[in-house]
């Protein structure tokens, strides 16, 4: 069988969309522009590890765990009251074999016990609705925070220690989240940029092209100027500035889209201060800190469908600007390389077709009463179960894929589809097309529509 190729560079449509209409790009900063290396990851596994000794009171041994970047994928679910990590499709029901108490498998039967069976009720959930207990894990930074929880768990679990699952979440959450606060991460990062941050000269070509095509520029991110500036001048050059025909940092996503409370506020860098003046209009070579979307969109007039924004997180960057402000959207999801180049395997498409023929057969045969055929419909439902553990231990032995778990799109494609015009693994893919280039969606099927072809 010969294998259909997907570039992993493409860029993929959830809705039409024609560049030729857009005349605003906008950028988050944080991995969108900025492409961070796994060794991000680990810093943050270490400078946790060494938190929550020395501020939180925990054993010393927790020093001897190692980072592990595989263990977990984005887009999983962590039950915070039951001390649990899986991942959920988008009817918000767990996919049975993924959930794990520290570092072990729960059995099928417990967590059909613990949940009364495999559905998640919305109240339960916590991102974007409610307040409930799952905790999603939306952005590449929440990797090395799970690994660190999953880690301890297992420790406190195998030395008889007594915990409470809520604790350790919050203990490590709150860990992690003094790292990024106090500054001590941005500054590690800033001291060794070339270690972390990965150098692209196609990113300073992508934004003169876009500008060059009369195209207005913006940057909002949340992190500090100091920052974003260490890294953009590593990136692409003291210049950067010019690129932009605004620029906000602490931007205080998602509060930025949803709360009008905040004015803006100029930062001079000259004398790295925030000024006291009333900001009546955003000029290109200022700095301007917090803000809002209402005060962005009076000022420059920029709004709906001819802005284009681009971020990696699903719902600080790309929910409210979709479903609110009508901007068009695309993320930037970097796992979507190495599984589209899983997908292209001659090994993986041949047995996803061949689970596809199986289940039309059980489905044709499931009423045929003789002996025989009952014991060949439980043969291939063995071997339907023994693809189904094939192609998801493809992507990670214990999550699977990112975008699926046997038979439905996850949690996180589910949202994913909802609030991005367009997905890629990298900004630079955009490259690839022209500056008014149509993007379509692929017509796929609904299940009582004839297949044409
Ligand atoms: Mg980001």
């Amino acid at each position: 069988m010969k294998a259909t190729e997907i570039q992993p560079e493409a860029i993929f449509a959830n809705n039409e969309l024609n560049l030729g209409d857009i005349d605003v790009y906008g950028f988050d900063y944080d991995y969108t522009l900025a492409a961070y290396n796994t060794e991000l990851h680990d810093v943050i596994y270490r400078l946790g590890q060494q938190t929550l000794i020395e501020k939180y009171k925990y054993p010393e041994n927790i020093l001897k765990l190692k980072y592990n970047p595989d263990w977990a994928i984005r887009g999983l679910h962590y039950d915070v009251r039951k001390g649990l990590l899986m991942k959920l499709d988008s009817f918000h029901n767990i996919q049975l074999g993924t959930v794990y108490r520290g570092l072990k498998s729960v059995s099928d039967r417990e967590v059909k016990s613990l949940y009364n069976g495999t559905h998640v009720s919305l109240d339960n959930m916590n991102t974007f609705y409610g307040q409930g207990p799952m905790h999603q894990l939306v952005d590449l930074f929440a990797l090395p925070e799970v690994a660190l929880i999953s880690d301890i768990t297992e420790y406190l679990l195998l030395n008889n220690i007594n915990y409470d699952p809520e604790y350790v979440f919050y203990d490590v959450r709150n860990a992690i989240h003094a790292i990024h606060s106090s500054g001590i991460l941005h500054q590690k990062i800033m001291e060794n940029l070339e270690i972390f941050l990965q150098k692209c000269d196609k990113t300073k070509f992508l934004l003169e092209r876009l500008r060059l095509s009369g195209k207005k520029l913006f940057l909002i991110t949340n992190s500090g100027y100091a920052f974003v500036d260490a890294g953009l001048k590593y990136m692409i050059g003291e210049d950067w500035g010019d690129m932009f025909d605004v620029i906000i940092v602490n931007a205080r996503k998602p509060k930025f889209f949803n709360e009008t409370s905040r004015p803006f506020r100029q930062f001079d860098v000259a004398s790295n201060k925030q000024s006291w003046a009333s900001v009546q209009s955003l000029q290109k070579g200022h700095i301007y800190q917090q803000g809002n979307f209402s005060r962005l969109k009076e000022m420059t007039g920029w709004y709906g469908g001819k802005v284009l924004y681009f971020g990696d997180h699903v719902y600080s960057d790309l929910a409210d600007p979709s479903l609110k402000h009508g901007w068009r959207t695309a993320a930037i999801i970097p796992e979507l390389k190495g599984e589209i180049e899983k997908l292209n395997q001659p090994d993986y498409q041949y047995q996803v077709k061949w689970l596809v023929t199986l289940q039309n057969l059980i489905e044709d045969s499931q009423h045929q009463i003789s002996p025989g055929s009952k014991a060949l419909i439980e043969e291939w439902l063995a071997e339907r179960d023994e693809i189904r553990d094939f192609t998801k231990a493809k992507f990670n032995p214990r999550f699977g894929s990112l975008f699926r778990t046997y038979h439905n799109p996850t949690y996180f494609s589910r949202r994913l589809g909802r609030f991005a015009d367009l997905y890629m693994s990298s900004l630079v893919n955009l490259l690839h097309y022209s500056v008014d280039h149509t993007f379509y969606p692929r017509r796929s099927l609904l299940p009582h529509e004839p297949n044409p072809f």
